[in-house]
């Protein structure tokens, strides 16, 4: 794609708020701050300015979006049927972290679901977000602001290295406070299933819902020739050019094996009082047992690892509790699914 656009860089201020509703409603992309991760929206109900999405991050086309609302007021428009369960986990989870797949209605385009019969919804929490949905006055698609393939932006100087030059504005919110991406749900099947792991855990799903099947493509590589229910993750993603190995093991095993292959380039990830034996450079997401901590870090660690240059890079890996099985889930896939046991 040509650089040809001067991308404003906007704030979260009433006036600037408003010009980005004015963009939005204009057919524009505009990259916005939510709690999860930065977005890049364009007017859900424009076709012309969703494909826009697909060509500035060079989305494959068969990688559906998410259909951002400021309230769920403005779910019944997007969808041809409201199932209880949606209710329940409305009241329970929005606005927040949840993504909904229902069945689409004939207002959103087919391209916003890459040609599938069902649409992803959220509301978002962040005051910002809502604020510039409510300036566009109308539904905006939204996927993740970052050139695809690579680790999520959890601030506006990371969208703005990606999309600089590509995209009419980016409104600065400051840090993401979740720092992953929403937990996706699908309520198109017989029992509700988790597509994909994110600010919402499996546990606080299972205390609203009772039952949740959980899609083998959550935490296992798909096999070449399966088919995906949530297309985004068969895709290798998040993913900084360094070599990103996930390791297994308790901090004595992550320092000894990581020791082991100490070499020029090669850097560590580890958690916070669990270093002191590394003999490479390393940073630190948060410590073992604080899963919040390294959903805010660890995207932003991965981008830091590459603005140093680094070839290789171990990362500790999270236990499977709460949001660590979202922070698992995606350092799996920067790695294009190379886990170690040390
Ligand atoms: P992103 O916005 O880049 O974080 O990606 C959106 C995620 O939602 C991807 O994993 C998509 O595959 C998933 N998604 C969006 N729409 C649908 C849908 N209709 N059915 C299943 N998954 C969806
Ligand atoms: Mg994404």
């Amino acid at each position: 794609m040509v650089i040809t656009m001067n991308t404003l860089h906007l704030h979260s201020t009433p006036a600037e708020v408003k010009q980005a509703g004015e963009l939005l409603r204009a057919g524009q992309l505009v990259a916005i701050p939510t709690e999860t991760v930065y977005g890049l929206a364009a007017n859900a109900y424009d076709a012309d300015a969703v494909a826009g999405i697909f060509a500035a991050k060079g989305r494959p086309a068969d990688n559906p979006l998410i259909v951002h609302i400021a309230s769920p007021d403005e779910l019944p428009p997007l969808c041809s049927a409201i199932p209880e369960t949606a209710g329940r986990l409305i009241d329970a989870f929005w606005p927040g972290p949840l993504t909904l797949i229902l069945p689409k209605s004939d207002a959103v385009p087919g391209i916003v679901s890459a040609g599938l019969p069902t649409v992803a919804v959220r509301c978002p929490s962040d005051e910002t977000a809502r604020a510039i949905i409510r300036a566009a006055g109308v539904p905006l698609a939204a996927p993740s602001a970052n050139l695809s393939g690579s680790p999520s932006p959890t601030t506006a100087a990371r969208v703005a290295a990606d999309m600089d030059g590509r995209i009419a504005a980016i409104v600065d919110g400051g840090p993401c406070r979740v720092g992953v991406e929403s937990t996706v749900v699908t309520l198109c099947t017989e029992v509700p299933r988790l597509l994909r792991l994110g600010g919402v855990t499996l546990e606080q799903l299972q205390a609203v819902l009772g039952e949740v099947e959980m899609d083998d493509a959550v935490t296992q590589p798909l096999k070449a020739d399966a088919v995906a229910a949530s297309p985004g993750m068969k895709y290798k993603h998040y993913a900084p050019t360094a070599t990103v190995i996930l390791v297994k093991g308790d901090a004595a095993a992550f320092c000894r094996y990581v020791n082991a292959h100490a070499a020029d380039g090669v850097e560590a990830l580890g958690f916070d009082g669990e270093t002191a034996d590394l003999q490479v450079p390393f940073q630190t997401y948060g410590r073992r047992e604080d899963h919040q901590t390294q959903a805010h870090a660890v995207f932003e660690e991965l981008r830091k690892a590459d603005d140093r240059h680094v070839r290789t890079l171990y990362v500790a890996c999270p236990d499977s509790a709460g949001v660590g099985l979202a922070v698992y889930n995606r350092l799996l896939r920067s790695a294009g699914f190379q886990v170690v046991t040390a």
